[in-house]
């Protein structure tokens, strides 16, 4: 029913819903037919009218509505598609007070994985069965009901699920009834506690769930498709482990009833923290500890962690609108690393975090960076919001904070900030105001305006360090990729730790140098190694930092080193000769984080010479990387910790395919023969390692034979193991089937994007797989969901030949990415960099090789 008597969209705000009728409770029913892939609901809506009113305004997408009454008078309503609005006539003025708004709809089941949409998996005798689930942030809620579809509406809801017979239906409150209704059953919800609707979920299908496990009062289940309960246990325990962290860490029992975890076959982000509902993708959450490398565990105790910390940081006090998403990502970033840490000390999560920051580094490092804030007018501008600079940039400068405060003097602000707002709505300068109410108590700290100079700025410091006189000298100036690039001067307030000798000094530099004492002894500037900036020493400083001092210095520490150091080279104040040679002090170093970081950096001078000279660094690897490996063996020790058994796997995939040492390729040939024939008989660590330089090393048999096992693999590691392999191949009619393979269907959607993104990397034939994408973008765009689309292509930044970059400049100058137009602009920046890097460094390093 329309009318010519309905509001027009012209009269309110474009971004923001009217703020004069306010939803208190939703009373959702919603009837799913999975066959046709089709849905019909409705929904009562009590809400409050507080300025009297002729006109409501809900959000609303791709929905059909039959009905609308208000106080149960048929009421006259019109869409407006482009601003996504349902808006609503009443034939007599609404005076304060409670009114109810009845809508009933009609939706399609879609396959773009937003809203309510249709999820599917192939049971043990091929069979296909559907799926119905949501995934309504940032705005999507409205693709699934007609809804006040932002943040600060905060609401009750109230959901039946009206079912086939048989299937399992989950929302974020626990089941509270069940009625037949005609040949179904409705399935009704508790009520929630009041919450946004970006946070409401439900899931239907033909499912399992594990027996809940109580967790101080709130019970725990995993969803799952049958036949996977076997891969239930190790993601319980976490999350029990990590709920009850919480818990305690924030001091506020949980707020809902219940929490299911539920593992979806396709799933267009890793996991969403819905309240008592979260969904994952089955990676993220469903592994088999016997069978699984470290950091395929770590990933699924990061993600059960991050989601369970939103349940009361996101979705207890939640964001007043969509500006603030960055601080809720940040802040579960940095929560899900300090309770793995805490659930593993032995992971070593504070160290293994600072491959996080630096990925953060690399892209502020861009003049094409953000500040980790900005006005965000329309919901579609913060699209871009959920990207490094939010996650790993925002958890680094939390951790640089807490660093600087103290554990505790940081967690007494964060409980304050808990209570203080608990069902309530926040910006994000109420954390830092909590936290300095909450350190005011001893001394006192400036906690806005620091946290002010470093999330309303682009970019981050580099601090040199030098000798002036008896003095040390500490100095900041941004620090870009492109030295030349011409920015304006910036100042942060930068929280230092500064170690002269054993001494620590703790400082504030700000616009003006500090100066501390010092005399002939070692100066490590960045101590403990958790600041977000990076240390430029004068040449007398780091001839100070000798063998004997590395030895000395922590993890982070050390990784920091080489990480500075390498990014010295790629802007230009260091030669890719002198970070070779500098490389060559780490022949002793057994610890994984540093490891990586030399790896990676060892994996960048590929890139900046050709085939000849590659064969030549392929030698200086196998220098670097046998004596560590020949020292651990290859026979991992019974009772070993776990990061020795990944440093085990990073240093043969290194020896073997970075190096292309024969005799290590042989010998992976044969481990992972065997892990086919008897999956216990070689450790998961080196099973990974193995698949990785098979493939590397592989021929067309091989090939088929790993396609065939990533069809048949029975748990979700083994099946991206073999997936992302089939990117490896050496070999440009094998790395072409694997694109052709990405878009045949045979691979979900999910993960398509990130196989092809893989084949970009590919040192060799990435050129290969960018004119497959090219030649598929529209095809991709259709199809891949669309926040991964700038994922898909963020390697065409390690294409670094000056023909490439010329075609991949052109090609987005006419085909951009308008859901991440920003990432765009940084990938396209980095390949500048990259290409200009390697201009630089080519001849010499080429010639130093030979
Ligand atoms: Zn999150």
């Amino acid at each position: 029913m329309t009318s010519t008597s309905t509001p027009t969209v012209d009269e309110f705000d474009p971004h923001r819903l009217p703020r004069h009728v306010l939803p208190r409770r939703y009373e959702l029913e919603l009837e799913p037919d999975l066959e046709s892939a089709t849905f019909s609901g409705r929904v009562v809506v009590s809400a409050d009218v507080v300025v009297t009113t002729r006109s409501i305004v809900l959000n609303v997408a791709e929905i059909d509505v039959s009905h609308v009454f208000v106080d149960g008078t048929p009421a006259p309503f019109s869409i407006d598609e482009s601003s996504e609005r349902l808006l609503i006539g009443t034939l007599t003025e609404l005076r304060p007070g409670p009114v109810a708004i009845d809508i009933e709809f009609n939706g399609v089941l879609n396959d773009k994985l937003r809203g309510f949409y249709r999820s599917t998996y192939r049971d043990s005798d091929g069979v296909e069965h559907v799926i119905g689930c949501t995934q309504m942030q940032a705005t999507d809620c409205r693709r699934a009901f007609p809804c006040f579809d932002e943040p600060d509406f905060k609401a009750v809801f109230s959901t039946t699920l009206v079912v086939d017979d048989g299937m399992l239906a989950v929302s974020n409150g626990p089941e509270i009834g069940r009625a037949r209704r005609g040949g179904k059953v409705a399935v009704s919800f508790a009520d929630t506690m009041p919450m946004s609707t970006y946070l409401v979920a439900f899931v239907v299908g033909r499912l399992e769930a594990t027996e809940a496990i109580d967790v101080g009062g709130v019970p725990l289940r995993i969803v799952h498709v049958p036949g996977k309960g076997h891969l239930t246990a190790f993601g319980l325990d976490v999350g029990a482990a990590s709920l009850r962290w919480f818990t305690e860490y924030y001091g506020i029992p949980y707020a809902d009833a219940k929490i299911d975890m539920i593992a979806l076959p396709d799933f267009a982000a890793g996991a969403m923290e819905n309240v008592g509902c979260i969904t994952y993708r089955e990676n993220l959450l469903l592994v088999d500890p016997a069978t699984s490398t470290q950091v395929e565990k770590e990933l699924v105790a990061d993600v059960v962690s991050h989601e369970l910390a939103h349940m009361w940081f996101g979705d207890l006090v939640t964001m007043k609108w969509w500006n603030g998403i960055w601080l809720n990502e940040a802040f579960a970033t940095f929560m899900e690393v300090a309770a793995v840490d805490a659930y593993r000390p032995d992971w070593k999560r504070w160290t293994s975090f600072s491959l996080e920051r630096s990925v953060a580094f690399e892209t502020d490092s861009l003049v094409t960076t953000r500040p980790v804030e900005y006005e965000v007018r329309s919901p579609a501008d913060c699209d871009g919001m959920f990207d490094v600079l939010t996650y790993q940039k925002g958890g680094a400068l939390l951790r640089m904070l807490e660093q600087y405060l103290g554990v505790e003097r940081f967690r007494a602000g964060v409980r304050h900030y808990l209570n203080a707002h608990s069902y309530g709505n926040t910006e994000t300068s109420d954390l830092w105001d909590s936290i300095e109410i909450a350190v005011a108590r001893d001394g006192g700290e400036p906690v806005r305006e620091l946290m002010d100079s470093w999330i309303w700025q682009p970019g981050y410091p580099l601090v040199s360090v030098t000798v002036s006189g008896t003095n040390l000298r500490l100095t900041q100036q941004r620090f870009l990729f492109d030295a030349d690039a011409d920015v304006p001067d910036q100042v942060w307030l930068v929280p230092i730790h500064v170690r002269i000798g054993s001494n620590e000094h703790r400082v504030l530099l700000h616009d003006s140098p500090v100066e501390l004492p010092v005399g002939g002894e070692p100066v490590i500037v960045n101590a403990g190694g958790h600041g977000f900036y990076r240390v430029a020493y004068s040449p007398e400083l780091l001839a100070r930092i000798d063998r004997s001092v590395l030895a000395t210095l922590s993890t982070v520490e050390r990784y920091n080193l080489v990480d500075d150091a390498w990014s010295a080279v790629v802007s230009g104040r260091l030669t890719s000769i002198d970070f070779l040679a500098f490389l060559g002090s780490f022949v002793d170093e057994r610890e994984l984080a540093v490891w990586q970081v030399v790896a990676n950096g060892l994996r960048s001078l590929g890139r900046l010479v050709d085939d000849t000279a590659y064969s030549k660094l392929q030698k200086r690897v196998l220098d670097l990387a046998n004596p560590a490996l020949d020292d651990l063996g290859w026979e991992p020790a019974d009772d070993e910790d776990e990061l020795l058994g990944k440093l085990r796997g990073l240093l043969v995939v290194l020896v073997a395919v970075n190096g292309a040492d024969a005799s290590a390729i042989d010998r992976c040939r044969r481990l992972l023969a065997d892990a086919q024939r008897d999956p216990a008989s070689v450790h998961p660590e080196l099973v990974a390692a193995a698949t990785t330089v098979v493939a590397a090393h592989g021929d067309a048999a091989t090939y088929d034979d790993m396609r065939r096992r990533f069809a048949e693999a029975d748990n979700p590691q083994e099946q991206l193991r073999y997936l992302y392999a089939l990117a490896e191949f050496d070999s440009a009619d094998l790395v072409r089937r694997t694109c052709e393979f990405a878009v045949s269907g045979a691979v979900k959607t999910q993960n398509a994007p990130f196989l092809l993104a893989r084949c970009i990397m590919h040192r060799k034939h990435g050129r290969i797989a960018w004119d497959f994408v090219r030649r598929h973008w529209d095809h991709a765009n259709d199809k891949f969901p669309s926040n991964t689309i700038v994922r898909m292509i963020d390697p065409v930044k390690s294409l670094n030949t000056p023909e490439v970059e010329t075609d991949v400049q052109a090609f987005f100058a006419e085909h951009p990415i308008p859901q991440a137009a920003k990432t765009l602009e940084q990938v396209l920046e980095r390949q500048r960099v990259n290409v200009a890097l390697r201009r630089r460094e080519q001849t010499d390093l080429e010639s130093h090789l030979a």
